[in-house]
């Protein structure tokens, strides 16, 4: 490389007999026209003192030349003879005009030398002026040249400017800054030590591209090692800089460091992409992999599973505990999860609390059925939060797959069914989806349908369950129960039609109809038999219609019409339903008593039945469940929590009523233990209305 600096390149540009001294006499640079005048290759004069070539120079502090006064006039300056030696050492008249101009900070002077043999004094002034008005531009674009130093040092971009082999000639601060490097670390340099080792093929790529001629500009990113470690992303703009003849000169390098960008946009792309709370992948993300791993398990055959994984009874966990030890369990469980997933499976958050699991390459669907099981073995162990040991328990709804099945989104709808009847099954459990199941699930689309049908056909009707007082043994109450005759297939029982109709709006109409019907007959039984200890009804309502804004009123109006004494009516609930939404609910249960009407808190022992939560909703009644009264086995265990059961009730001050009593065995046992209420088999089953008008203050059972 040549000494001068890399700016004087744009001498190249300017007419030919030009000569770069710098104020301590150092030839910086000769065009190739003014050496040959002299018979010399500028090489040879380049970087030597010009007293060598022009023995009378002389740099005087008073002579103009050199001095700063003319470097800051910019003025032309006089034509003078200049006496340069040739390489046989003959001196040579020369005529130059001398030019002064300022650049970095030093005194350049710009020499034209004029042709010796141009003795017409006109043809020499005419060449003079050419060559004047030539330095004239050439001060111009030296300026500009300063000008755009200026710019360059002082701008935000980081810039280089490199040589045709890529070494740094120039580099600005930014460019310093951006990479912690100082700029006498820098020049001379090629990029090769500050960038990421990675990348360094992608430097040479573009410069091969650049001096190929294909191009002369080109755009592209890289990274750069900070000198500290750090990674800088960079977006590069690099343009070739010609002269007029078209010859490559330099390259300009202009950068943009985009770190932080693209740390946002990974950022924000990983925001799309995965779950917030527990940062697992997402619903887009698991579309995505199921269907690369189906356009996979087309090519190369193998089995693929889908499990859906909801835990039981989330919403509890987050009314009692709160929302935000929710959200630590489900983060918990994540977590628990995430170690059980193999690399070439994908797990992700559905939403609220289901997971998904995808398996690829499964070698039968045994394998998928081991999985499940692993999965559930994740909640084997309590979780702690907030001190709290928590015990969860999920379903998980297996689907098994291969390269023929057609539709993702049957995929997941298929393990929403296996899951939603690993569910029925009870807690923790898994389910495969067979077929069999895809017709229930188009049953019980169709059922639905024929629910609608029956409310209107009147197929839907109350049947009423007595209450006994156990002490006494007389019907005291009654549960009202829906009953469907289905014309063709005949009673359907309320477990399977109720939670279809709470999977639809149905269960709004049900439960209108049933509070309707159950009120008018109470009703009609308190007119009948007015003296003989009324009968109350307790009537079920289900979790969303009970926290309908339309409850209060519409058990005001159902009151209204009928003339049902409110305290006559006493409105069951479960465990589940006042979880929903603890404040809302107690709210509710105070409208409701303020009006006169009871709560029985319905399945006891079958929920969460917090004791200090009990005490809070604190129930007229409490049904204890069947399975407590008449579990599969009897055993001491199951006896001594009936017996604390009841003594709780008592204590707390409410009605203990035991439910599903069959044998007179449960029933002589819950007298004993001071059960107030019971109702069974043992007594009666549910029964029409007209039957139920006749047991009101009956004794039961009755002696057959
Ligand atoms: P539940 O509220 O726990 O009702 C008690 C269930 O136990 C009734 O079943 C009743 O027939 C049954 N049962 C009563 N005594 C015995 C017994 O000694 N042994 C056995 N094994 N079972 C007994 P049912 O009528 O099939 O109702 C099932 C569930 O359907 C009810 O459970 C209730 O949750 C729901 N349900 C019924 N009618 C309505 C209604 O009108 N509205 C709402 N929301 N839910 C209803
Ligand atoms: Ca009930
Ligand atoms: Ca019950």
């Amino acid at each position: 490389m040549d000494t001068y600096p890399s700016w004087l390149r744009v001498l190249e540009i300017l007419p030919p007999h030009v000569v770069v001294v710098d104020d301590h006499g150092i030839i910086c640079y000769v065009s190739g026209d003014v050496a040959a005048l002299t018979g010399h290759q500028p090489d040879e004069i380049r970087g030597f003192d010009i007293r060598g070539w022009a023995p009378k120079w002389h740099l005087d502090a008073d002579d103009d030349i050199g001095g700063t006064t003319y470097v800051r006039s910019n003025r032309l300056h006089d034509r003078r003879v200049l006496e340069l030696r040739d390489r046989d050492a003959n001196d040579r008249q020369v005529t130059a005009i001398f030019l002064p101009i300022a650049l970095e900070g030093k005194a350049w002077i710009i020499a034209a030398t004029i042709d010796e043999d141009a003795t017409d004094a006109r043809t020499f002034d005419v060449r003079v002026r050419d060559v004047e008005a030539r330095l004239h531009a050439a001060s111009v674009v030296a300026e500009l040249e300063e000008r755009f130093r200026h710019a360059f040092d002082d701008n935000m971009a980081p810039m280089m400017i490199t040589d045709l082999d890529d070494r740094i000639l120039s580099v600005n601060v930014a460019f310093c800054q951006m990479i912690g490097w100082t700029r006498d670390q820098l020049m001379g340099q090629d990029s090769t030590p500050f960038t990421f080792p990675e990348d360094l093929g992608i430097s040479e790529v573009t410069h091969q591209r650049l001096t190929s001629e294909e191009v002369d500009r080109a755009r592209y990113t890289k990274r750069y090692l900070h000198k500290d470690g750090r990674v800088v992303n960079v977006e590069i703009s690099k343009s070739t800089a010609r002269d007029v003849r078209g010859n490559k000169l330099y390259f300009v390098i202009s950068e943009r460091d985009v770190t932080e960008e693209r740390m946002l946009s990974a950022q924000l792309s990983h925001q799309a992409l995965h779950d917030p709370l527990t940062g697992l992948a997402n619903r887009a993300v698991f579309e995505d992999r199921l269907s690369l791993a189906h356009a996979r398990m087309r090519r190369t055959g193998g089995l693929g599973a889908v499990l859906l994984m909801d835990l039981d009874d989330f919403k509890g966990v987050n009314d009692v505990h709160g929302h935000l030890v929710g959200d630590q369990l489900l983060t918990a469980i994540a977590q628990r999860l995430e170690l059980e997933t193999r690399s070439s499976d994908t797990l992700c958050r559905f939403g609220g609390d289901e997971f998904l699991y995808l398996a690829e390459g499964l070698n039968s669907p045994d394998e998928a059925d081991v999985l499940a099981v692993r999965l559930l073995e994740v909640l084997a162990l309590p979780i702690a939060i907030a001190g709290t040991q928590l015990e969860v328990h999920a379903s998980v709804g297996v689907v098994i797959w291969d390269g023929e099945t057609v539709d993702h989104s049957e995929i997941v709808r298929n393990a929403d069914s296996a899951m939603y009847e690993a569910k029925r099954r009870g807690k923790g459990h898994h389910v495969i989806f067979t077929p069999t199941l895809q017709q229930q699930a188009v049953s019980r689309f169709a059922l639905t349908q024929e629910l609608r049908k029956a409310l209107t056909n009147g197929e839907l009707a109350m049947h009423y369950q007595p209450i006994v007082n156990l002490a006494t043994s007389h019907v005291v109450g009654f549960e009202a129960l829906m009953r469907w005759q289905h014309p063709e297939r005949g009673a359907i029982p309320p477990n399977v039609f109720i939670s279809l109709a709470e999977q639809s709006d149905l269960i709004f109409e049900l439960g209108a109809l049933a509070l309707r019907e159950s009120v008018e007959t109470a009703s009609q039984w308190n007119s009948t038999y007015p003296n003989s200890g009324s009968p109350f009804i307790t009537v079920n309502f289900s979790s969303r219609q009970f926290h309908s804004p339309d409850l209060v009123p519409g058990v005001v109006s159902s009151l209204m019409t009928s003339g049902l004494h409110p305290e006559k009516l006493v409105i069951e609930i479960t465990e589940s339903t006042t979880l929903l939404d603890v404040a809302e609910t107690l709210s509710v249960i105070e409208q409701l008593s303020r009006l006169g009407i009871a709560i029985a808190l319905d399945d006891f022992g079958t929920g969460y039945s917090s004791l200090s939560y009990l005490t809070l909703l604190h129930p007229k009644i409490i049904k204890i469940d069947q399975s407590f009264v008449s579990p599969p086995r009897a055993s001491v265990h199951n006896d001594t929590l009936l017996e604390t059961i009841i003594s709780l009730g008592q204590k707390l001050n409410m009605t203990v009523l035991a439910e599903g009593i069959e044998t007179e065995h449960q029933f002589n046992r819950l007298r004993e233990l001071g059960c107030n209420l019971g109702q069974g088999y043992f007594f009666s089953r549910a029964v029409p209305k007209d039957e139920a008008r006749r047991l009101v203050g009956v004794m039961l059972p009755t002696e057959s």
